[in-house]
């Protein structure tokens, strides 16, 4: 489960930011997670709670957002929402695809006061 890793490397940026910040608390997390990064939403809440245990982010929500993964098919050219479980160009079949987006996880937002 590579979201434990994720997660840590995640509280570990927002601690630096919100360290830049000057600010006193977390009050929320928002990370937008691409449906083509690999990364499971639902891990990643369980890991995220996971690694706050017992550090000042314990009990800081974390909000999920997911963006589509949009590829585009290297044979006819025609860019498209990827189904994760069909990796196929709805226009000619093709498989030989290249992602546009939704390759990454990203921290959108912390929530601070
Ligand atoms: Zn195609």
């Amino acid at each position: 489960m590579h979201e434990l890793g994720l997660a840590d490397a995640m509280m570990k940026m927002v601690q630096k930011l919100v360290k830049e910040e000057g600010a006193e608390r977390v009050i929320a997390v928002t990370v937008s997670i691409g449906d083509l990064s690999g990364v499971v939403p639902r891990f990643m809440a369980d890991a995220w709670e996971a690694v706050t245990d017992g550090t000042p982010y314990q009990g800081v929500p974390l909000h999920i957002e997911t963006i589509p993964g949009v590829a585009q098919c290297l044979e006819c050219g025609e860019q498209f929402q990827v189904d994760t479980k069909r990796m196929k160009c709805p226009h000619c079949g093709g498989v030989r695809l290249t992602p546009i987006s939704g390759r990454d996880m990203t921290i959108e937002e912390i929530d601070v006061e």
